[in-house]
């Protein structure tokens, strides 16, 4: 678990590369599963105990939350470390703007370094979007495009000009450039203002349009919160793992397969089940068994011969029926003679 800790540092500065994540993924996995065949996925084994999980640790999630860990200090401080990065940003409206917006990076009128640019691709892997047409600002926004390329004007902003909802009348069409220019002031030319609306689609138009007429408790447009889970990110101080357990929550939110003891036993003793023997005083060996009896991967012969076509399925005690799992540790003659023993 050395090389996990080794790759943090560079991490906290530097974008890693999705070809170094797979490769520190493949080093840390082979040496849990002693480079033999990977029998349960790596998302699973990166869960928690109870969710049927060995704590693992997925590169990718724990790189994810540095660079998460590294936008909260950037939103939450004034620190001078952050000046260059705050410059960046300003240039489409801050970073706090910017995570409220429904933006594409490739979109985006400026071109940000891998290290940026794998902080916003991890927001957007666990930031709430709950998309509403007159919530969504039209600033950086992947759908409001000029040349394949995302909007966005300051001096709009600064006057309250962010939704769809303020381009038009009561009626939901855009306002012409003389009204705009009433409401708001003589700020912008009219070659913007033609900009920017041809820009907005037709079908965001319409969508607007519909709550603008019909919705009779049209709330005017606000700003979405920076929600992650259900945390407000800028007020909680949230845990690493917290952030982690989140990732692996929000991407593989529940994952059943063929052995999992979920379709033996009842949903609320499972948890139990998974984490009860990890406080027995039993060797790291006999933990891995019952780990591995649990999810259905304990090498019996019934298993090797299915899985890798070994030459017998035959029960090593008896030597008579097949050894599967429940045989060899429960229905074979030897093994219920040893617990009629143990219980007697
Ligand atoms: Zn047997």
């Amino acid at each position: 678990m050395e090389s996990i800790s080794r790759c943090i540092y560079p991490a906290y500065s530097l974008a890693i590369s999705n070809r170094a994540i797979k490769k520190i993924n493949q080093v840390n996995f082979n040496y849990i599963w002693r480079k033999k065949t990977h029998y349960i996925k790596k998302t699973v084994l990166a869960k928690k105990y109870e969710d049927g999980g060995l704590e693992a640790i997925d590169f990718d999630y724990m790189n994810g939350t540095l660079k998460i860990n590294w936008l909260k200090s950037f939103l939450n401080t004034n620190n001078l470390w952050f000046h260059i990065p705050r410059q960046i940003f300003k240039m489409l409206g801050g970073i706090e703007f910017l995570l409220r917006c429904d933006f594409l990076i490739q979109k985006l009128p400026i071109k940000l370094s891998l290290f940026h640019q794998q902080v916003l691709l991890y927001w957007k892997l666990l930031y709430n979007h709950n998309f509403t047409p007159h919530n969504s600002p039209i600033w950086n926004n992947r759908y409001i495009t000029v040349r394949n390329k995302s909007l966005f004007y300051k001096e709009w902003l600064d006057k309250g000009i962010w939704s769809p909802v303020h381009l038009v009348d009561n009626t939901g069409q855009f306002l012409s450039y003389n009204d705009f220019c009433l409401k708001y002031g003589y700020f912008t030319n009219v070659k913007t203002f033609k900009l920017v609306t041809k820009a907005i689609p037709d079908s965001i138009l319409h969508l607007i349009k519909g709550i603008v007429t019909t919705s009779t408790n049209f709330t005017y447009p606000q700003l979405p919160l920076i929600l992650i889970g259900d945390c407000n990110f800028r007020e909680i101080p949230i845990q690493n793992k917290t952030i982690r357990y989140l990732f692996i929550h929000i991407l593989f939110p529940f994952q059943s397969y063929k052995n999992c003891i979920l379709n033996f036993f009842p949903k609320d003793t499972v948890p139990l089940l998974r984490v009860q023997y990890l406080k027995f005083p039993i060797p790291p060996k006999m933990k891995e068994i019952h780990y591995r009896t649990f999810n259905g991967i304990y090498p019996s012969n019934d298993f090797l011969h299915q899985r890798f076509g070994f030459e017998t399925n035959c029960c090593s005690f008896c030597n008579t029926d097949i050894e599967t799992t429940d045989h060899l540790f429960f229905h074979c003659n030897f093994s219920s003679t040893f617990w009629q023993d143990v219980f007697k």
